[in-house]
């Protein structure tokens, strides 16, 4: 179990993120983390124990400014409880920051696969392995030249989470956003809870509050 926030629209994102997470962390509370897109660049923070013992002093020391973010607070069940553990994780081309709620009980035959292919993996989660593999099905659009967006159909980060999800064993919540895109974020859930919030200009993605 674990706690997810996301944010997109006029305000800062980390403010609504933090607060997000402080109502969370019953979820979950080994260790919590936030990425906030700017400028076409991810900024991440991420910190071991409680949010206020951790992650919103280092935010408070560094902090980190966008519209578009992500949240999470972490109940570990693949790797320990550690600054590089917590989410969220980025993929291969560090374009892309993803974070779960759940199990990806395949992660590690993904995980050889990508080894093989010379990605390189800062942490011993099953996350950053699905942030791994949503990166590569965007990478396999943008390479088709199918990763920008016109405006009509499905946008291509929907596409790259649809199809990398379809080789998924496990169970998720998760929110994903891209550097490419500053004006999207995915959501999507299998076995484990998700809301979004559609607001007037602004949208949220967080865990079931149940
Ligand atoms: N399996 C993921 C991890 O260990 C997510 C755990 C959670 O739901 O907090 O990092």
């Amino acid at each position: 179990m674990c706690g997810i926030i996301g944010y997109i629209g006029k305000q800062q994102a980390t403010p609504i993120l933090i607060e997000g997470l402080r109502r969370l962390e019953y979820r979950g509370y080994d260790s919590a983390g936030v990425a906030v897109l700017q400028n076409r660049e991810l900024s991440t923070r991420k910190k071991k124990g409680k949010i206020d013992e951790g992650l919103a002093k280092v935010v408070q020391a560094s902090p980190i400014y966008g519209q578009v973010g992500l949240g999470h607070t972490r109940w570990a069940t693949h790797g320990p409880p550690t600054d590089e553990n917590s989410h969220p994780h980025l993929d291969e081309s560090g374009k892309l920051a993803v974070v779960h709620n759940g199990v990806i009980e395949n992660f590690d035959t993904l995980k050889d696969r990508f080894l093989k292919a010379g990605h390189t993996f800062k942490s011993a989660t099953d996350t950053e392995v699905l942030a791994h593999l949503i990166g590569h099905h965007y990478q396999m659009l943008t390479d088709a030249g199918k990763a920008g967006w016109s405006g009509e159909g499905t946008h291509p980060l929907t596409k790259a989470v649809m199809s990398a999800l379809g080789e998924v064993i496990g169970t998720y919540g998760i929110g994903v956003i891209c550097t490419d895109h500053p004006g999207i974020m995915v959501g999507a859930r299998r076995g484990s809870p998700l809301i979004v919030g559609v607001g007037d200009g602004e949208h949220f993605l967080a865990s079931d509050a149940s």
